[in-house]
């Protein structure tokens, strides 16, 4: 929280600016509703800590071979080093190799959405998350620090996920935010120069059925359950996973109890977040085609209770 910036519930907004509400759970005693925080900022303080608490690591190496037996792990590493573990953690995201080498191939899909994302210098108005809905793309703007911000803008590209030239990417966005009509959107457009300052990226997501673990070897994070980020709680629900495992792995007799007691616990909790974002982002899509929703959808209603039921004890 020092390094980043605490804000409140995220604004939402017409793409005229006009007020229709909030998002996210009020603040938990000294907590805040957010925390901002670039993702370089994120890796310092992660990297710090574990300096800190002495955990051994290496770099720029991974992992060749899994031999996973009921009592022990083997692994070969990629500059043909071994070793037996007690057990392995696959944290290694949305297109996981230890998921692939233990559970097989398991493709990511593609949602038909885009999230194209620029960092800017804070904007004097921005005192927490703001977000706009278009016709034909969705903005917010989170802050990162007391002097940084981010915007994301999020669009469809096509059933067929084209590729996108990079030559493309700041007349796109700027075509996108013609459609918001408001200060912080006409500013930011002005400071978009240099395309390879933005971060394109097709929104995909999976999820591994239950169990994520089999012997020796558990995935957790986006390797297990990658949600699309409607719902911005990813990262919050991957750190989630690494608590509650190192929880479960202390107080329990053996790994099996342990991994059994994990999946209780984070199980339905990502999985309420993955399927909820999963369908905000279907609606979405609809709404930039121009078709209409389903009849009973209320994505203001499933934003309310689905981070609502983030704040139950876990
Ligand atoms: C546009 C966008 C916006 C988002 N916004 C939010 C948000 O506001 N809030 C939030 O909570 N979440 C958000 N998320 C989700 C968040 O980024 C992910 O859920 C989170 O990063 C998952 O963490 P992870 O550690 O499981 O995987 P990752 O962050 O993907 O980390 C995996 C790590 O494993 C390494 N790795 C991969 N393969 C190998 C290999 N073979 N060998 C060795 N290492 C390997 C990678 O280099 C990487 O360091 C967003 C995601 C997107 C796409």
């Amino acid at each position: 929280m020092k390094r980043g910036f605490p804000y409140g519930q995220v604004k939402m907004f017409t793409a005229g600016g006009h007020n229709v509400g909030v998002a996210g759970p009020p603040p938990m005693g000294k907590y805040p509703s957010h925390n901002g925080v670039s993702r370089r900022i994120l890796h310092d303080v992660m990297y710090d800590e574990a300096i800190n608490a002495g955990v051994k690591y290496r770099m720029g190496l991974t992992v060749k071979s899994i031999e996973n037996n009921e009592d022990s792990v083997s692994v070969v590493f990629t500059d043909d080093s071994e070793g037996t573990y007690d057990i392995l953690i696959g944290a290694d995201g949305i297109n996981s190799e230890v998921r692939k080498m233990v559970f097989g191939e398991f493709k990511p899909h593609y949602m038909g959405l885009s999230v194209w994302r620029y960092a800017f210098k804070k904007h004097e108005d921005l005192d927490t998350g703001y977000m706009y809905y278009g016709k034909r793309s969705k903005i917010g703007f989170i802050p990162m620090s007391e002097d940084s911000m981010y915007m994301f803008l999020v669009s469809s590209e096509g059933a067929d996920n084209p590729w996108i030239e990079k030559s493309a990417y700041i007349p796109m966005m700027k075509d996108y935010l013609s459609e918001f009509p408001i200060k912080i959107a006409q500013d930011v457009m002005e400071q978009m120069t240099d395309p390879d300052l933005v971060n394109y990226r097709p929104l995909e997501a999976s999820h591994l059925p239950d169990p994520w673990y089999k012997n020796r070897v558990i995935i957790i994070g986006d390797g297990a359950h990658a949600t699309v980020p409607q719902l911005g709680s990813g990262a919050a629900l991957a750190i989630e996973d690494a608590v509650v495992l190192v929880d479960e792995l202390e107080n329990k007799q053996n790994t099996e109890e342990a991994f059994k007691a994990f999946m209780k616990r984070r199980y339905d909790r990502c999985m309420t977040i993955v399927n909820a974002s999963e369908t905000l982002a279907a609606w979405e899509l609809l709404e930039f085609e121009g078709k209409a929703l389903p009849e009973g959808a209320h994505p203001g209603k499933l934003i309310g209770q689905t981070l609502g039921s983030l704040m139950a004890p876990f």
